[in-house]
This record gives C-alpha cells, sequence and structure tokens, in this order.
C-alpha cells in the first residue's frame, strides 16, 4: 500500500498561505490590489490592533457575482487570465488567484458585495469553510472583513513583531500602491486614526504631499523622457531633503509598485553628488512599458519582478535623474524659520504618521529657493555626461512652482560681486537679490572634479615624462590585483611597468594630473582601482575625479586676493552643478535682502 497521498484542500490553502500572507501587510496589500483591479475609484481601510484583529477594505468596484463568491475562494480561482497565452501580457495587479483562498484559510472572513445588476449578498468564511450565504442590501462593489488573523496558525502570530512595526508595514505597502494610483481616492483609518487620505485626481505630486507632507512636497521637481521601449516619469525631491535609507526611492512598473535593486541604485546614482554621503533622495519613478518586457510571476507577491532590457532602462532613469536636477538651482538660502514653499492647493491631505516627523523649526533653517527657470527643455546631455544617451530622448522638466522670472540657460549663478573674504575661508559676495556667502574649498573641489572628469574621459592623452620614475611597492596581494585592474587604470592615464618583485614603475603621466603629491595621488587610484575591483570604467572615473579634486583643492584658510575670488566664481559659473562639491556639501548660501531686512527689523 502506497504512503503518498495529496493533502486536502484546506491544508495546502494554509501551507501556500506562508508565502502569499506573511503578515498583516500581506493582506492589506492583496485586498487593496483586488479592490483596484476591479475597478474602484475609491477604497477605505479601516485596522484595528495593527490588522491583526481587523482588517476591512471596502471599495466601489464592480463587485461580485453571487454564484462566483464561493469559487473565488479556491486555489488558482481568477477571473483575470484564461490561459498561457495572457501570462505574458499582464495587466492586472493580480493573477494566481491565490490570494483570497490563503488569506480564508488562516482568518475569518465576511464578504459583502454587489454588483449593479444583481442583489447583493454577504458571505462569511471560517478557516477557509463558507458557514453563511445571505441576500443582503448593500451599494455596488465589495467589502471584504478580515478578522482574527492567524488564529490557527499561532507559530505565525507569534512571529509577528510589535504592533507598531506591523502597522509601519502596512502604511508602507499602502503608501505604495496609493503613489502607483493617484487616481483612486484613498482613506486609511486606524482604530479610528486618520492614516491617509488621497484625493483621487491622478495627480502624482498630490499624493506625495498626502505622504510626505508640505516640505517635502515642495521641492518636488518632476521629468520625463523615454526610449523605443520605457517611457519615464520621474517626480524627484531635491537633495535638501534627505533620508538615512533608500525606503523612500519608490519604483512603479506599469501601475505596480516594485523592488529592484539595479533600477534603485540608478536613481542614487543619478543625484550621486548631489547627496550627503549616508543620505538618501525621495523619489517616485514611474516607468510604463509594454508588459511583455516584465515578468511579474517570479514571486508569490510579486513585488520583484524581472525585467528584458533592464541595462536600457537603467541608464534612462540615471541620466534623466542626472540631467534634472543639474538643471536647478540648488542654493539654499538662509531663512529665520520654514515657510512652506507651496501654496495651499484644492483639497490637501493629512501627513503619514510614519514619516520622520520634522525637525523642530530652529533659529535659521536651510532652505533652497524655489528655482527660477521655468519648464524647459534639454534636449542633448551636456558635455561630460558619463556615458552617451543611445537614444534619441526628451527630458522635460518641470519644477512645482511656476515663476515669471527668466533665467538664461547658461547663467546657473546670479551675477555676484566679490565684497571679501572672512577667516581665509568663505567668500563674501554682493548680489541684486541679497548676499552670498560661498565656501571656497568646496568651490575648487567642484571645479577640480569636472576639470578632471573631462580630462579622464577624453581618450587623447598628453603625457609628460618624469625626470625620476615613480618607484612603487605593493603587497603580494596589491599586485596580483594589478595585472586585473591594468585597463581601468589605462584609462587614467597610469601605466604600471613591473620592476621585478611587487615593484612597478611609473615613467609619465598625464600632463594635467595634479602635481602636488604626485605619488600620493597615484598610489591612490591604484588602491581605488584594486579596492573596488571593478570593470565599471564610468565609475571609476567619477571617483578617481573626486580624489583627484580632493587632494588638488586649496584648503580653507588660505587668503586669496579679489581677482582669485572673481577667477574662482568665474571659473565655478562655468561647472554644471554650481550648487554643490563632489561630496555634496552646499557651495553657496544666500541671506535675501529682505531675510537681512527682518535681521535688522526694517521689515516684520
Ligand atoms: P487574483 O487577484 O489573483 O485573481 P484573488 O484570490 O485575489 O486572485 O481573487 C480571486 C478573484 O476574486 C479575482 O480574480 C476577482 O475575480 C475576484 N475578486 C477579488 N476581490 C474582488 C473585489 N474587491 N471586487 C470584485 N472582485 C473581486
Ligand atoms: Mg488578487
Amino acid at each position: 500500500m502506497g504512503i503518498i497521498r495529496e493533502l486536502p484542500e484546506q491544508l495546502a490553502n494554509r501551507i501556500a498561505a506562508g508565502e502569499v500572507v506573511e503578515r498583516p501587510a500581506s493582506v492589506v496589500k492583496e485586498l487593496v490590489e483586488n479592490a483596484i483591479d476591479a475597478g474602484a475609484t475609491k477604497v477605505e481601510v479601516d485596522l484595528k490592533e495593527a490588522g491583526i484583529q481587523l482588517i476591512k477594505v471596502r471599495d466601489n468596484g464592480h463587485g461580485f457575482y453571487a454564484e462566483d463568491a464561493a469559487r473565488a475562494f479556491l486555489r488558482h480561482a481568477t477571473s483575470k487570465i484564461r490561459d498561457e497565452h495572457d501570462l505574458f501580457r499582464i495587466r492586472t495587479l493580480g493573477f494566481r488567484g491565490e490570494a483570497l483562498a490563503s488569506i480564508a484559510s488562516v482568518s475569518h472572513v465576511t464578504l459583502k458585495s454587489k454588483r449593479v445588476d444583481e442583489e447583493g449578498f454577504e458571505m462569511t468564511l471560517q478557516g477557509g469553510v463558507v458557514t453563511e450565504k445571505n441576500p443582503t442590501a448593500t451599494n455596488v462593489g465589495t467589502e471584504i472583513t478580515v478578522s482574527q488573523l492567524f488564529f490557527n496558525t499561532p507559530a505565525r502570530l507569534k512571529y509577528l513583531k510589535t504592533s507598531a512595526t506591523e502597522l509601519a508595514s502596512i502604511t508602507d505597502t499602502l503608501n505604495r500602491i496609493a503613489l502607483s494610483h493617484p487616481e483612486v481616492r484613498f482613506t486609511v483609518f486606524h482604530e479610528e486614526k486618520e492614516l491617509l487620505r488621497t484625493n483621487g485626481n491622478g495627480d502624482i505630486k498630490q499624493v506625495m504631499l498626502a505622504i510626505y507632507g508640505r516640505q517635502v512636497a515642495s521641492q518636488i521637481v518632476t521629468a520625463s523622457s523615454k526610449t523605443n521601449d520605457y517611457s519615464l516619469s520621474a517626480h524627484l525631491v531635491r537633495p535638501e531633503v534627505t533620508r538615512s535609507n533608500k525606503q523612500y526611492v519608490t519604483l512603479i512598473l506599469n501601475g505596480r509598485s516594485i523592488k529592484n535593486f539595479a533600477l534603485t541604485q540608478s536613481v542614487l546614482e543619478g543625484y550621486h553628488t548631489l547627496l550627503p554621503i549616508g543620505r538618501f533622495p525621495i523619489a517616485v519613478l514611474e516607468v510604463k512599458m509594454d508588459p511583455m518586457l516584465i515578468d511579474v510571476n517570479v514571486h508569490p507577491t510579486k513585488r520583484e519582478v524581472r525585467l528584458s532590457k533592464e541595462k536600457e532602462l537603467c541608464q534612462l532613469i540615471r541620466e534623466t535623474v542626472q540631467l534634472t536636477l543639474r538643471e536647478q538651482r540648488l542654493i539654499p538660502s538662509v531663512t529665520q524659520e520654514a515657510k512652506p514653499r507651496v501654496e495651499q492647493r484644492s483639497e490637501q491631505a493629512k501627513i503619514d504618521f510614519s514619516v520622520e516627523t520634522p525637525a523642530p523649526v530652529k533659529e535659521t533653517e536651510w532652505n533652497y529657493p524655489i528655482p527660477r527657470e521655468p519648464r524647459e527643455s534639454v534636449s542633448s546631455p551636456s558635455k561630460w555626461s558619463p556615458t552617451p544617451l543611445v537614444h534619441e530622448r526628451v527630458v522635460e522638466a518641470e519644477s512645482e512652482e511656476e515663476t515669471t522670472e527668466d533665467m538664461p540657460k547658461k547663467e546657473r549663478l546670479p551675477a555676484l560681486d566679490v565684497i571679501g573674504q572672512l577667516h581665509a575661508s568663505y567668500i563674501i559676495c554682493g548680489a541684486e537679490d541679497g548676499m552670498y556667502i560661498l565656501d571656497q574649498h568646496a568651490a575648487q573641489e567642484r571645479i577640480k572634479y569636472e576639470l578632471f572628469y573631462e580630462r579622464l574621459g577624453n581618450p587623447e592623452k598628453e603625457y609628460q615624462l618624469l625626470l625620476l620614475p615613480l618607484t612603487l611597492e605593493f603587497t603580494q596581494e596589491e599586485a596580483l590585483a594589478i595585472e586585473e585592474v591594468s585597463p581601468i587604470l589605462e584609462e587614467a592615464g597610469l601605466q604600471l611597468e613591473p620592476f621585478g618583485g611587487n615593484t612597478y614603475l611609473v615613467r609619465e603621466i598625464p600632463t594635467w594630473y595634479p602635481q602636488h603629491d604626485l605619488e600620493g595621488t597615484v598610489r591612490d587610484l591604484v588602491e581605488m582601482a584594486i579596492r573596488d575591483r571593478s570593470v565599471d570604467i564610468a565609475k571609476y572615473r567619477e571617483e578617481a575625479s573626486i580624489l583627484m579634486a580632493c587632494k588638488r583643492s586649496i584648503k580653507a584658510n588660505h587668503p586669496l586676493n579679489m581677482e582669485m575670488m572673481r577667477q574662482l566664481i568665474d571659473d565655478l559659473g562655468r561647472t554644471t552643478s554650481p550648487f554643490t562639491c563632489p561630496h555634496g556639501r552646499p557651495i553657496l548660501v544666500k541671506w535675501s535682502t529682505y531675510e537681512l531686512e527682518k535681521l535688522f527689523k526694517r521689515v516684520m
């Protein structure tokens, strides 16, 4: 007699539930996605005890046929695909037909629903078994209530984190869905406290306002770009506002919020030197593409997806972010109190509780002014763009605020009159709209960085023979790695000639190499290549430029005469990003005339 048998359906569902329904947030995600798939324009979520006691999702979608109701709770029951062919062109959020079966197997569920052409009904299930079903009066749409989650899987219940953590996870899930569907009106309550309210007007910036608050929303810059395969809409919060982790970079592919390391990385690379080290941006990137290019069926929760042509999309994202931010004027100005920069528009939303609360208003606060450039389009990348654009594309940057004042594109900096130097470190300037202070060291780092970056990318290198070759000694391990990275080093103009043992000679260097501490620079360049062991030339070029710029720059505490200061400002004005040093620190700050008048109590 054999010993293998098929598991009873209920048990199989409960096992499958382990994958789909990990925690309350997964239930919320599945139910809300179902509501959106049902064409809802309004979704209300009510929670008790971080969803463990109760999750109720009400929608105004098309509802269930009464005769479908029980079937919907069977495993692999779906209305969304019919055959294999459909699997390659998925336009709905769900399609695996497992969510309702899984959820019902580990909780008590009540389903109330009505289609426009039918009478409403109410059905109750316990542990996946239908216990009752009756006609009832209700509105068109669906209301699903899930209570006593994990009542029959105590191990799962025990594994849950504190309710604050579970609630934070639910909020994160709902925020992502709300960002992916700005056309749907969401309201979310936890124990009668409102957590999120969006207005459903289709404007993603309004959703960002609802989630991140007004201060962040006032710093959004929007850009769009496309290739043959992808069309991208990027909503970037200017780098003045940062976060301590990558969670605030949201990726949306065809209306689905997804996780993808390479794409997130491209966003970070786009911000690159504008962010202080260890800080991350807030950004929402919406990508539209042919569903044929995505495989969403690689994970039960569909959070991770596989993309064909991922590299192409990475490049599009990186360049769009880079170009857009570079077009902005990013001078922090000193104000006495934080002022909201966005006027109250139509319906405004509440601030999400889970987002870092803004620090209390300090006496002075950094604030980037609203950019002066009105809408403008850039049709070609600037000269030193690290990788050439492969496809014809247009990036349109659009700033949140409309201003009337026009700034010619080349003049990234206002006209600055040098007044003098402070502490041999800061340059004080007057301008039409106030007073500017420049950090001379940061300014020079930026100028040199861009110079070296350009030189490093230039294939025609002019060399100078060294009178005395540099003799560099390495460890055994380093010496082995040198072979490996020699193509990168050559790219940077360095040829290391083996000289027996672990010693190498450098006989010539490009003419533009910083002369100061040449040996130190060359050694650092080699070590950097070895450390990264990457063959990513673009990345190396950037790091090498930062390194050389750092070495070369005038340090603070260095007296400059008027002419030197003017020259520095001139050079700075010609850079592509004159507002931050390559490490992301500000180069200039501004006191507006108005702020000065306020300080002297000439105005109130
Ligand atoms: P999937 O979403 O993968 O199809 P689910 O188990 O989540 O599987 O749902 C099963 C089916 O139940 C769906 O295909 C859909 O037909 C129906 N359904 C689920 N939720 C709703 C809802 N809120 N409104 C209308 N129909 C729904
Ligand atoms: Mg579903």
